[in-house]
């Protein structure tokens, strides 16, 4: 594993010397680590200045002005229910501003007063172990660790629920995880931690302020699938999330009920690493590119063992679950990251189907008064219909859930240059349709074109990619110039 042994840095940043050191280490010639090192931005060279987040609420806030005020932009940081959010960089450091005064972003948590729910969002942050137990969580874990609780009913109470993938891809859980837990020898587990969907904010809340349900969904599943370590990849700028996790982790430990080897991974800090064969690949040592399936990772997955790839929301929903059987049915609880314009932007815990009028309102939004609604995010869609209820299945999927509000002021040319700059910034250049697709997107949203017959042509190029953030790119272009025409 490269990237571990990069860590540590001294403050000068990597020295030739320390990367031949590394690459002596993993065995693999020096021009291959320089490779990996120059992909990922977590290792690049950090200016000081100001620095403006760039995610699609400050772009829709006067985008142009706010940056005048900056020196740069900063990738989006799952700050969009706080935005406009300014970074600043200075000797080493890097700072959050916010109204109290600047934060060091490695002391940066969402505020509390964000989360509105009640299952996977306690009415507190619960960071102590005990604090967790009071809460009802834990007595699984003990029963699995007592033999009271077995495998085999973890993947039925899954199975029942009918569980779709949180991470937007929507995958029936239990059919993974079945097919990981009939797979022969050695099986891992990976927590797939790496939200940077522009607009979700909801995994780093959870692992910020409940991190014993993420864990104990993740050695629930674990054990189920009969996987031999838990390793969960978070994305390495959310560096409270991932000390509370390794404190959360030590807890557990002591208290006898970490029932595997489990480690926290820090991510290189690129979109693509969230694609779970690219995150893979990252653990591997190699640049966060996606690999063809078949085979898929239930199959050949991590070091080429099965490994089961969860996203957070997808394991804390577990515990909630397999507690409340018929009840969690009746009404699955699902996250909705609800930002931009809405009185009180944050994460709610609303069923699944809610109509989408409906979760606006709950955050303060009045449907009447917005022009439309980002729905799931960069590879999501512009939408009007505010009777549409959010759901996986059918012609607007939620995606990981993030629905952001624009009121009628509002320039989506504007909110569409900056997810098309993400996308030809984040294209990990793999494949031709894609990274030469998102450039020539970025172009044509500029000239704010209409040409029907370039923008077919960028579909179909757009379509032929390898990846899903190569074959999403288009949506949103495609449904704004649907929702431009509706006005
Ligand atoms: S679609 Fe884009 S991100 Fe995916 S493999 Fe191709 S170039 Fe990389």
């Amino acid at each position: 594993m490269t990237l571990p042994l990069l860590d540590g840095l001294p403050p000068e940043g990597l020295s030739p010397e320390r990367l031949a050191e590394v690459a002596r280490k993993v065995h693999r010639p020096l021009a291959e680590v320089w490779g990996v090192v120059r992909f990922y931005p977590r290792y690049g060279e950090e200016k000081d200045g100001r620095y403006l987040v760039d995610d699609p609420v400050a772009r829709a806030r006067g985008f142009e002005t706010l940056l005048r005020q900056a020196d740069g932009t900063h990738p989006p940081l799952g700050l969009e229910a706080l935005a406009p959010v300014f970074l600043q960089r200075k000797r080493g450091q890097t700072l959050v501003e916010t109204p109290q005064g600047p934060v060091p972003l490695s002391e940066h948590t969402l505020p509390f007063s964000l989360a509105h729910g009640q299952r996977l969002l306690p009415p507190e942050p619960l960071l102590q172990l005990e604090d967790y137990r009071a809460w009802g969580g834990l007595a699984l874990l003990k029963a699995m660790a007592e033999g009271r609780l077995s495998g085999e009913r973890v993947l039925e109470g899954v199975e029942e629920a009918g569980l779709l993938g949180r991470g937007g891809a929507a995958f029936p859980a239990a059919r993974k995880m079945r097919q990981v837990a009939q797979a022969p020898g050695e099986k891992y587990l990976v927590v797939n931690a790496d939200e940077s969907e522009p607009g979700n904010f909801k995994d780093r809340f959870l692992l910020e302020h409940n991190p014993f349900l993420v864990l104990e969904g993740a050695l629930l599943a674990a054990k189920a699938v009969g996987a031999g370590r838990v390793w969960l990849y978070v994305r390495w700028e959310f560096q409270a999330a991932l000390r509370r996790l390794e404190a959360a982790i030590r807890a557990l430990e002591e208290a006898g009920l970490l029932l595997l080897p489990t480690e926290v991974f820090p991510s290189g800090g690129l979109y693509i690493c969230g694609e779970e064969t690219a995150l893979l690949e990252s653990m591997e040592g190699r640049r966060a590119e996606p690999r063809l399936k078949p085979p898929y990772p239930v199959e050949k997955g991590l070091f080429g063992r099965p490994t089961l790839v969860n996203n957070v929301e997808t394991l804390a929903s577990l515990p909630v679950l397999l507690r409340e059987g018929q009840a969690w049915r009746r009404e699955e609880p699902k996250l909705f990251s609800i930002s931009g314009d809405v009185e009180r932007p944050g994460l709610y815990e609303l069923p699944l189907g809610t109509p989408l009028g409906e979760a606006l309102r709950r955050a303060g939004g009045e449907p009447e008064a917005l022009l439309a609604v980002l729905l799931g995010g960069a590879a999501g869609v512009f939408v009007r219909d505010f009777s549409l209820p959010l759901k996986y299945r059918g012609p607007r999927p939620i995606g990981a859930g993030a629905v952001v509000a624009y009121n009628r002021e509002r320039d989506l040319f504007q909110v569409m240059e900056g997810l098309a700059a993400f996308f030809a910034q984040e294209s990990c250049g793999k494949c031709f349709p894609c990274a030469l697709g998102t450039q020539v997107q970025l172009s044509l949203v500029q000239r704010r074109s209409r040409d029907e017959g370039l923008l077919r042509d960028l579909e179909a190029t757009l379509r032929g990619s390898l990846c899903g953030l190569g074959q999403s790119a288009y949506w949103a272009y495609k449904s704004l110039l649907e929702v431009e025409g509706a006005r």
